[in-house]
C-alpha cells in the first residue's frame, strides 16, 4: 500500500485544514478529535508519511519513534489525565476500522472507559 498524500491528516500536517491543536513538536502533532469519543479525545501523529504501525516501526528512524512516543506522553501530560487514567489506541487496517490512513494514536479520558472492544467504536 502506498501513502495516500491527500489524506485528511496529511492535509493538516501541510496547514491545508484546521484542527485544534494540543501539541507541536518536531516529530508529532496532536489535535482534538473531531468527533470525540470520550471527554478528551486527542489524537496524535507523527510528522513522518506514515500509513499504520507497520510501516512507521518499519521505516521510521529510531529518533522519530522515540519523539513519537515521548510526544504522546507529553500531550498526556498537558491534557492533565495521568492520574486520572487514559487509554491510548491505534486502529491498524480494514479490520480496525481504519478510516484515515495516516498512523495515529488515539488518546480517550475523563471518564471510566469501560472495556477496551465495547467503549470504542464497534
Ligand atoms: P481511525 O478510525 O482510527 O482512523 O480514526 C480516525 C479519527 O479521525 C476518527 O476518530 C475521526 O473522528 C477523526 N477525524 C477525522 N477527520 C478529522 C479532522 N479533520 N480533525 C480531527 N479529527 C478527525
Amino acid at each position: 500500500m502506498v501513502y495516500d498524500k491527500q489524506n485528511i491528516f496529511a492535509k493538516i500536517l501541510r496547514g491545508e485544514i484546521p484542527c485544534d491543536k494540543i501539541y507541536e513538536d518536531e516529530y508529532a502533532l496532536a489535535f482534538r478529535d473531531i468527533n470525540p469519543q470520550a471527554p478528551v479525545h486527542v489524537l496524535v501523529i507523527p510528522k513522518g508519511s506514515y500509513i499504520d504501525i507497520n510501516d512507521f516501526s518499519a521505516k521510521a528512524s529510531d529518533v522519530e519513534i522515540a519523539g513519537y512516543t515521548r510526544a504522546v506522553g507529553q500531550v498526556a501530560g498537558k491534557l492533565g489525565i495521568v492520574d486520572q487514567g487514559f487509554r491510548t489506541l491505534a486502529n491498524n487496517g480494514p479490520d480496525a476500522h481504519q478510516e484515515v490512513p495516516h498512523y495515529h494514536t488515539h488518546i480517550l479520558a475523563g471518564r471510566r472507559l469501560g472495556q477496551i472492544i465495547k467503549s470504542f467504536r464497534e
